[in-house]
């Protein structure tokens, strides 16, 4: 029989609520499909700060390299949160983590389910036809460059300022704008053949240099794919205005994270938004939403984002293309019945189908 290893997780918050029903949801897979998943836990974030004092322990990146794949929950909560730049803080794990397994490409779909078209925000009009990818930039940008904290020359500021500033850099080089470019072209092929690459061309240097290389990459590689230029400001409008026009959005760290938050809206909840971060080692899955410390022991957190992690994950890493899509349907199959957690409940929800976390994981379950 073959078997899979899974790093598993949890980190903080909601984390260890929605990783037992991802458990609870693979191991129904894994009797349906006939393959074994063997799951190692291990700490990261503000959990392995309690322990460890850091929040990427050694063991714990020994384990995510050693294993098939990674399925990570979430991490952080206001009990880490800090002013001193000293002090270990949860979201040093995540970032140590991708950076060390090399996940430069974080891929993440925003599809809309049909039950759920009155969760969102927007008219169910604006949502026709919305299925897009974003692909962002994981390993590079702000979140990577140069940072500091220093104290300033008196007088050197506006009206003559003085005391600490803070800078953080952004920088990219060709090669991993190149790489990342590849990752999004690949994608549209496979899919509706478009890709609005976005950036700050009117300001930012290193937007320019990005904009350059993505067009070499494409007229070299790949000009059968549509290429349009989009500055960030105006992607985050058009998103909401009419956001069935993207088919795959290339874009850098940042802005690729704000991005998807948005985007995440208009499935109605960021309960229900799933990532991939590819590299090329082990890959990572996990939930776009945060460790939401303000639903957490509760039991009512939404696990699907997690499952429909767990489905890119046979995708990607397992080649389980019949489980993935299993998966899928069960997810489709519950909502279409109207069950509901907390967060995607609504005016028309029946109360006896608003359901909790481990609720909703047994009901995609049983129909694995
Ligand atoms: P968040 O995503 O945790 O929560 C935002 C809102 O969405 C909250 O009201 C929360 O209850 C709700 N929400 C999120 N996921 C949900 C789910 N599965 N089911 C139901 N409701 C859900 O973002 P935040 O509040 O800005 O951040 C909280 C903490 O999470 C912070 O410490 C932040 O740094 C961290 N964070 C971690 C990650 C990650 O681990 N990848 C990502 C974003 C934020």
């Amino acid at each position: 029989m073959t078997t899979h290893r899974i790093c598993l997780l949890p980190g903080d918050g909601i984390g260890p609520e929605i990783t037992a029903e991802a458990v609870k949801v693979l191991e129904a897979i894994g009797r349906r499909f006939g393959v074994r998943f063997e799951f190692e836990e291990a700490l990261l974030g503000g959990a392995a700060i309690d322990a460890t004092g850091t929040a990427l322990p050694d063991e714990t990146l020994a384990a995510a390299q050693s294993a098939d794949a990674v399925l990570l929950a979430a991490i952080g909560g206001p009990k880490w949160d800090s002013t001193d730049p000293d002090a270990p803080r949860p979201e040093q794990g995540l970032l140590g983590i991708r950076k060390a397994l090399g996940l430069y490409a974080n891929l993440r779909p925003v599809r809309i389910f049909e039950p759920l078209i009155g969760a969102s925000t927007l008219k169910p009009e604006a949502l026709e036809g919305v299925d897009m990818l974003i692909v962002r930039e994981l390993t590079g940008g702000l979140y990577f460059g140069p940072r500091a904290r220093e104290r300033e020359v008196e007088g050197a500021g506006a009206g003559g300022s003085r005391g600490m500033r803070a800078y953080d850099t952004c920088v990219y080089t060709e090669m991993e704008i190149e790489r990342i470019a590849r990752v999004a072209f690949e994608a549209a092929r496979g899919r509706r053949g478009r890709v609005h690459s976005v950036d700050k061309a009117n300001v930012l240097e290193s937007s320019r240099l990005w904009r350059e290389v993505v067009h070499r990459v494409h007229d070299a590689e790949y000009a059968d794919v549509e290429l349009a230029d989009q500055l960030v400001d105006n992607t985050a409008m058009q998103l909401i205005r009419y956001p069935a026009q993207f088919d795959v959005i290339l874009t850098e760290n940042m802005f690729g994270d704000i991005l998807s938050d948005e985007a995440s809206m208009l499935t109605g909840s960021l309960g229900m938004l799933a990532s991939a971060s590819l590299g090329d080692g082990t890959a990572l899955y996990e939930p776009s939403h945060g460790s939401a410390p303000d639903i957490a022991g509760q039991g009512v957190a939404n696990p699907l984002a997690m499952l429909l992690s767990v489905e890119l994950m046979l995708r990607h890493s397992f080649a389980m293309h019949e489980a993935a899509d299993a998966l899928a349907r069960a997810i489709e199959g519950v909502l279409a019945d109207g069950w509901r957690t907390r967060d995607i409940a609504g005016p028309e929800t029946l109360p006896q189908r608003t359901v909790g976390t481990s609720a909703m994981g047994d009901l995609v379950a049983e129909r694995i």
